[in-house]
């Protein structure tokens, strides 16, 4: 389902948005569009779908050092850095669209709706639920700021026949601003770790708009599938999680687990096809959880994507080792389409830290995952992420993760160093990391990380295997995966553009001079 397809009348807070299809689009005619996203893939997939929904209207890409109309800004809020970047990236935009209108939405935007919303420059924040209406609100938050310069143009050429004191446009339209309520109910995470909600005192946006429910209240499914700059399309299957891990702020950004139907997927899926769509990776934010709010279930989902004969390739961005159930690793093996590649958080590989963390599973469960995996897909690539420095990680219990990854059958590592969060309960439990120890930790991981992968694509050396080119520029190596994901290079001599997006067999030969890939033989 195209949610450009999908009129309805939606309220929030105390804003009663407009039907989509009262929207006169002649608004939005010959605008140009900039956008910025931050995080991770789904982001990505959701930053094209806003593209695809702005381009629907007229509005058209802003091209490199173009002036752009709407600067759309996709955050994240995974760590600290994360929200320091999004800051940063809401000035840089700012800064070299002057006049633009600014939109901020993402999981930064939800979590601290009314901070983002005072930055300056920014006309318009849209939390989780609310993003999916983002025409509509774009719509009504333009006219209004529209209107307003208009009143400002009017009275300052009325005041400055009178009085010749000078006052830009810009500080009379923000003074204006302030003068009018701010709207939306806000959620945020106080310090103390509860979930705060603006009661409306105080109620002042000093700049832009901002819309943004409580968690709890976030219900909306925001589809997406693109393809974005990429050959591979992204589809959104679920968005949301209940999980609750000790570390993570995700669940207060993106709400609770949801997910649509498996006939809107398979759907959408096809239409990828009929766009030359040769592979899909489903994203979310916890895949496994799908269905729990509809009755179906990801098996269910995997089994009827694998029906869409026209997509070659499935992959499957990740799934919590409790959800990635034997029965669904039997059946990918047997799969038309499923590839052998799988990406599973771990987080640690110490049983005190994963029941610190609250995660639902313990190493023994993930060690039969793994092993299960390689027993029906020897052939398969098996991606891990690791989360190192946590609160309670002694050196003892970082050993302990250690051995155990040194021991596992996996392909490469995903280490992410922990980072506080406001709000987030690990921050009950005493025991830190420093960052010098944190540091240390992160680079063993890494250089484990980068031996498995090496002995991994060194197994595959004289194999033949088929791989999925992208796009390069002329002149240039052509890069693509095999089906168990091993990143495979054309050199520019024999790189050609008939082979993007086509599905090619090949000799695998030794490593490219970077050694991150290996090269097509001869
Ligand atoms: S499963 Fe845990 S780490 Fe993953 S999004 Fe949910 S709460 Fe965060």
């Amino acid at each position: 389902m195209d949610i450009l397809h999908c009129p309805f009348t939606y309220k929030t807070g105390r804003k009663k948005i407009k039907d989509l299809n009262m929207i006169d689009s002649s608004a939005f005619q010959g605008k140009k569009a900039a956008y910025y996203t931050l995080g991770c893939k789904l982001n990505f997939s959701e930053t094209s779908t806003f593209a695809k929904m702005l381009e629907q209207m007229g509005v058209t890409p802003a091209k490199q050092g173009e002036q752009a109309d709407i600067c759309l800004i996709n955050t994240c809020s995974v760590t600290e850095v994360a929200d320091h970047k999004c800051r940063q990236a809401i000035h840089r935009m700012a800064r070299s669209n002057p006049g633009a209108f600014i939109i901020v939405t993402g999981c930064y935007a939800q979590l601290k709706a009314e901070t983002v919303a005072s930055i300056d420059g920014v006309d318009l924040v849209l939390g989780s639920d609310e993003k999916a209406n983002l025409i509509q609100y774009l719509s009504q938050a333009w006219e209004e700021r529209d209107n307003t310069t208009a009143e400002i143009n009017e009275s300052t050429i009325k005041s400055k026949a009178k009085d010749l004191t000078p006052d830009s446009d810009r500080d009379a339209i923000k003074a204006k601003a302030f003068e009018s309520p701010g709207k939306g109910e806000i959620s945020e995470i106080s310090a103390k770790g509860d979930i705060v909600e603006n009661s409306g005192k105080g109620e002042v946006s000093k700049q832009g708009q901002f819309f943004a429910k409580k968690t709890k209240n976030i219900r909306s499914f925001a589809p997406s599938c693109s393809r974005g700059n990429r050959t591979r399309y992204f589809l959104k299957v679920q968005d949301g999680c209940d999980y609750f891990c000790t570390y993570c702020t995700i669940p207060f950004a993106r709400g609770f687990s949801r997910s649509p139907s498996i006939a809107s997927l398979v759907e959408q899926a096809r239409q990828a096809a009929a766009e030359g769509g040769k592979e899909i990776v489903l994203t979310g934010v916890n895949i496994g959880d799908f269905g729990k709010n509809t009755g179906e279930t990801f098996l269910d989902l995997v089994k009827a994507l694998d029906q869409v004969e026209e997509i070659a390739r499935y992959r499957i961005s990740s799934l919590e080792p409790d959800l990635l159930s034997d029965e669904l690793i039997a059946y990918c093996a047997q799969s038309r389409a499923f590839m052998p590649h799988f990406h599973i958080p771990l987080q640690s590989g110490s049983d005190e830290v994963l029941r610190l963390m609250h995660r639902r599973y313990d190493t023994a469960l993930f060690a039969h995952k793994i092993h299960l995996i390689k027993k029906y897909m020897p052939d398969a690539f098996i991606g891990v992420d690791v989360m190192t420095g946590t609160r309670g990680e002694t050196p003892e219990l970082f050993e302990e993760t250690f051995q155990f990854l040194k021991n596992l059958d996996v392909s490469q590592l995903h280490v992410f160093p922990y980072s506080e969060r406001p709000g987030t309960a690990a921050l009950k439990i005493p025991y830190k990391v420093n960052d010098k120890d944190k540091k240390e930790r992160c680079h063993r991981l890494l250089t484990l990380s980068d031996e498995k992968t090496k002995a991994f694509y060194s197994s595959f050396i004289g194999q033949t295997r088929t791989v999925l080119f992208e796009k390069a520029p002329k002149g240039k190596a052509m890069h693509g995966f095999t089906d168990n994901y091993i990143r495979v290079e054309l050199p520019p001599a024999i790189a050609d553009p008939a082979l993007d997006n086509e599905l090619t067999t090949v000799t695998l030969g030794n490593f490219n001079a970077k050694g991150d890939a290996l090269r097509v033989e001869n």
